[in-house]
């Protein structure tokens, strides 16, 4: 009798252990546009140092859309996102037209806390990814209205325009009357509310050259302490929108500034991550942007070459942390990270 109970007990604790590991925590960041030459600068420019250096394991992305070698925002976003590739400038939708489900929204079927952050507007194509299907990444009403509709627990970025000054006359804050809109990190911290939503701006944040502050670590921190305090598992998004931006205007000081700002989010998402044990941290990007080269200068001072204003066909890097980290070593398509990240969950 005792022996069986005995059993029972070590049966339990197994079953107990082993359903955790099966629902880990996911930390997912995009630096947009953040090739090996935008990390590499930037490391050199934040004294020779980055978190993404105490990764575990390192993959390379293969960033091509379904109809261009050279893809969007929309298109990469979607690959990461539900696992397919479709056309640039496309959300969420097949090329055969098919409505795709995101990581985002499985996690929230099997009873994740979500969460969603940019350093763009929330309706931006990186961030709308994860929850919009829409045919043209433009369509930025359209997917407000989408964002309204869907049920993440945290959002946080810009574009508040797009909510509440509408063709439609609608007011999209006031019927999302089951979130707590808050206006700082501090409200954010004190909140009580399940739901919240952070407009940082209007409309399109600024760079951090132009104002933003560089407080993404902040903001991660204080997001991730209050997603913990769930019993639930929690998946958060996060971009760093505008190092893509930097690369476009073939603006090096940008580009560098907006990867350190990044950077700190990444580190504190690693901290996060060695604490609990239980949580897989992935940073990549969807693609390169700017054809950025690394052309001599001194360690602490590069100089900076771009070949181009727009996006570039080379691998992105991906780095993995974390309970089944080890599955995002190698060289695979982009939508190879929604299923790696599917099967974590498993
Ligand atoms: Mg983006
Ligand atoms: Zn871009």
């Amino acid at each position: 009798m005792k022996k069986i109970s005995i059993g029972l007990w070590v049966f339990f604790f197994t079953t107990i252990i082993w359903s955790q590991k099966k629902s880990p925590n996911i930390i997912l960041m995009i630096g947009d546009g953040m090739g090996l030459t935008q990390i590499s600068s930037g490391m050199y420019a934040n004294d020779n140092s980055t978190a993404l250096e105490q990764f575990d394991y390192i993959g390379l992305s293969k960033t091509a859309s379904f109809d261009k070698l050279i893809t969007d925002s929309a298109a990469s976003g979607t690959a990461m996102a539900t696992g397919i590739k479709t056309n640039n400038k496309v959300l969420g939708i097949s090329p055969d037209n098919i409505h795709q489900k995101s990581i985002l929204e499985i996690c929230k079927e099997k009873g994740y806390k979500t969460a969603l952050i940019a350093t763009s507007s929330i309706v931006h194509a990186t961030p709308a990814s994860f929850y919009a299907k829409e045919n043209s990444r433009y369509n930025y009403e359209n997917i407000a209205l989408q964002l309204r509709n869907h049920n993440i627990d945290i959002f946080i970025g810009g574009g508040s325009k797009y909510f509440t000054t509408r063709k439609d006359k609608r007011n999209l804050i006031n019927e999302m009357f089951e979130y707590k809109f808050i206006k700082s990190l501090d409200e954010l911290e004190k909140s009580i509310s399940t739901k919240v939503g952070y407009f940082t701006y209007f409309d399109e944040p600024p760079s951090i050259l132009n104002g933003r502050p560089a407080n993404l670590d902040l903001i991660t921190r204080t997001v991730l302490n209050k997603l913990s305090l769930n019993k639930s598992p929690f998946i958060v998004v996060i971009e760093g929108s505008q190092i893509d931006w930097g690369g476009h205007d073939n603006d090096s000081k940008m580009v560098l500034s907006e990867f350190i700002d990044f950077d700190s989010a990444v580190k504190e998402a690693l901290e996060f991550a060695k604490n609990d044990g239980n949580t897989l941290v992935v940073v990549t990007a969807d693609h390169e942007t700017g054809g950025m080269s690394l052309n001599g200068g001194e360690i602490n001072n590069v100089n900076i070459k771009f070949n181009t204003k727009s996006h570039t066909g080379t691998m992105v890097p991906v780095f993995s942390f974390g309970p089944s980290s080890e599955t995002f070593s190698g060289i695979y398509e982009n939508t190879q990270i929604f299923y790696k990240l599917r099967e974590s969950i498993k």
